[in-house]
C-alpha cells in the first residue's frame, strides 16, 4: 500500500486540493476502485465507494476498506453515491448505468481511476493502449527502463492499479501505464508525455457498439498531448496511418520492414532504432525470445518509447534478450509425446488468434471458444488453412464457430477444456501443436482468462501423469 507525505505531493497543490475534504465518490470495489479510495483517504479526501454485486462477492475488498476507515455500500448504488464533489469509476463500470446518468444529469464529473491517479504522480507517464499486445509491450517497456538504470513503475491494466504506485512515483521516475479502452471512456486531462497506440482491430463492439467508437475512444489517449509529447503509432495498421488523429503530440512510428520514416525499424535481420537521424543497431531479430511476427511489432513499439526516454540500444538490446514473456501470452507449457502445448489464453479476439496462428507452424489443433465479443471469426481461415488440422470448440461460441468456420475447418466441440486438451491430444501427432487461442472472453466458464490458461496448464500437468500420455510414448 502507498503512503503518502505532504513533501510528496509538494508541487502539485492544485492535485492537493481537489483531492483534500473533498467528498470522493467511487463506483466499482475491483482492487483498482479499493486502490483509488485508499489513495483519496491519505490525501485527505472523504471517499466512499459503493458496488452493484452482493456483499457476499466483496468480503476482501470491505476488509481493506475497513482497514483504512473508508465508507461503503454494497448491493446496489443508492443516492448517497450523488452526494459527491465527483466520481472516480473502477474500470469495469459501464459509463452508461443508471446511478451515473443521474449523476451526469446532477453535473457531477466522473473520471476513470486511471486519470484520478494521473493527478498524483509526479513521475513521467508513458501509457500504452492498442487491441493487443498491450500487456506485452507495456512490460517490454518496463523492462527497457530498468536495463537503463530508469525507476519505472508498470502499472495499470496489467494487475496492478495505478491507484496503488501513483503517490510514490518519484520526479524523476516513470509511471508506464496498460489502459483499456474502458478506462479512456472517461478522461478528461489524462497527458502521457508517451502515448502509444499498437494497432487497432475491431474489439468489445458488444460495449463500444461500432469499430468508428472503439477507435475514437482509443485516440482520447492523445487528445490532451502538447508538442512536448511523443504519440507513437503502428506504421503497418492501416487505420493508424490513415485516421487523422486528433493530438499536439510529436508521432514516432515503428514498423518491422524496412522504413526512412520510422523510429524502429527491422533492416537485414536487425531491429533498428532512429534517434535524431542516426540509424542505431539494436539486435538481431533473431535473438529475440518472445516468438512471432506481433511480437517483434512489440519490441520495435517498446524500443520506440525507451530511446524517446533517453534510453540506447545496448540496455533495449539487453532486456529484449532476457525477455521470454508474460504467462497466458503463447506460453509454452511444455511437450508430451511430442505434441507441443501452447497457452494463449489471453487470445480474448480474433485478431490476436491470427497473430497466434502466424507465430506456429503447421499441424496444428485449436482450442477456441467462450463467451462471444461481437466479430466474425471467418479471418481465422486465411490464416489457419494450411496449418489448422482440427479445432474444438468450447464454450456459449461453439455454434458461431461452427458456422463461421464449418465450411473450413473440421470441428469438434467439447463440454469443458479438459476435455477439449484430452480430445486434440487424442488427435495430435508428435511433431504438433495444441494451442489454446480462444478468440473470446472467458467469463462463460472461467473467472478471467488467467483461470482458464491455468486450467489448460493443469489439464495439460494431468495428461503428462496420465496413462495416456505413456501409453502414447510408447506406441
Ligand atoms: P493485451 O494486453 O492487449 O490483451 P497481450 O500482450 O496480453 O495483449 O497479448 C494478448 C494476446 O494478443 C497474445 O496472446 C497474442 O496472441 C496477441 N498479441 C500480442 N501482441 C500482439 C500484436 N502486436 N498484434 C496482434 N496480436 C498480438
Amino acid at each position: 500500500m502507498c503512503s503518502v507525505n505532504s513533501g510528496d505531493i509538494e508541487g502539485k497543490m492544485t492535485t492537493h486540493q481537489r483531492i483534500k475534504d473533498r467528498k470522493i465518490g467511487i463506483v466499482g470495489m475491483a482492487r483498482s476502485g479499493v486502490a483509488a479510495a485508499i489513495l483519496a483517504k491519505q490525501l485527505g479526501g472523504i471517499p466512499f465507494v459503493s458496488d452493484a454485486a452482493p456483499i457476499q462477492k466483496l468480503e476482501a475488498q470491505f476488509a481493506r476498506l475497513k482497514e483504512n476507515s473508508i465508507d461503503f455500500e454494497a448491493g446496489g448504488h443508492t443516492a448517497r453515491i450523488l452526494d459527491s464533489d465527483y466520481i472516480i469509476l473502477s474500470p469495469g463500470v459501464r459509463l452508461d448505468i443508471d446511478i451515473l446518468q443521474k449523476a451526469r444529469s446532477k453535473g457531477i464529473p466522473c473520471f476513470s481511476e486511471i486519470e484520478f491517479a494521473s493527478w498524483v504522480c509526479r513521475g513521467t507517464i508513458v501509457a500504452v493502449t492498442g487491441s493487443n499486445g498491450k500487456t506485452t509491450t507495456t512490460t517490454l517497456i518496463g523492462e527497457m527502463f530498468k536495463a537503463g538504470g530508469v525507476e519505472a513503475v508498470v502499472c495499470g491494466n496489467v494487475g496492478l492499479p495505478f491507484s496503488e504506485v501513483a503517490a510514490n512515483i518519484p520526479i524523476n521516475g516513470v509511471a508506464v501505464v496498460e489502459v483499456s479502452t474502458f478506462q479512456l471512456e472517461s478522461v478528461e486531462e489524462f497527458n502521457p508525455h508517451i502515448a502509444l497506440i499498437l494497432n487497432l482491430s475491431p474489439d468489445h463492439l458488444d460495449r463500444h457498439g461500432s469499430f468508428d467508437n472503439y477507435k475514437q475512444l482509443k485516440y482520447r489517449l492523445a487528445e490532451n498531448q502538447t508538442e512536448n509529447d511523443w504519440l507513437i503509432l503502428n506504421e503497418e495498421d492501416k487505420t493508424l496511418t490513415r485516421d487523422k488523429i486528433k493530438t499536439g503530440a510529436k508521432r514516432a512510428w515503428f514498423t518491422t520492414k524496412e522504413s526512412a520514416t520510422a523510429s524502429a525499424f527491422v533492416s537485414d535481420g536487425t531491429l533498428m532504432v532512429r534517434i535524431d537521424d542516426r540509424d542505431l543497431e539494436v539486435l538481431p531479430v533473431s535473438d529475440i525470445r518472445i516468438p512471432g511476427p506481433h511480437n517483434l511489432q512489440n519490441s520495435a513499439a517498446a524500443s520506440v518509447a525507451a530511446s524517446l526516454m533517453g534510453i540506447g540500444p545496448d540496455a533495449i538490446a539487453e532486456a529484449l534478450r532476457a525477455f521470454t514473456g508474460v504467462e497466458h501470452r503463447m506460453e509454452r507449457v511444455g511437450k508430451i509425446a511430442g505434441i507441443e502445448f501452447i497457452n494463449d489464453s489471453k487470445a480474448t479476439n480474433v485478431d490476436s488468434v491470427c497473430y497466434a496462428l502466424r507465430s506456429v507452424s503447421n499441424g496444428l489443433y485449436l482450442i477456441a471458444g467462450g463467451r462471444e465479443k461481437g466479430a466474425s471469426y471467418a479471418p481465422i481461415i486465411e490464416f489457419g488453412r494450411d496449418k489448422i488440422k482440427g479445432i474444438v470448440a468450447i464454450g456459449e461460441a461453439r455454434e458461431k464457430i461452427f458456422s463461421d468456420l464449418g465450411k473450413s475447418f473440421s470441428i469438434t466441440t467439447a463440454g469443458s477444456l479438459e476435455e477439449a486438451v484430452n480430445l486434440c491430444f487424442e488427435m495430435a501427432r508428435p511433431g504438433e501443436t495444441v494451442l489454446l487461442s480462444p478468440a473470446c472472453a472467458s467469463f462463460d466458464m472461467f473467472t478471467s482468462f488467467e483461470h482458464r490458461g491455468r486450467v489448460f496448464k493443469e489439464a495439460v500437468a494431468a495428461l503428462r501423469r496420465g496413462k495416456n500420455s505413456s501409453e502414447k510414448v510408447q506406441s
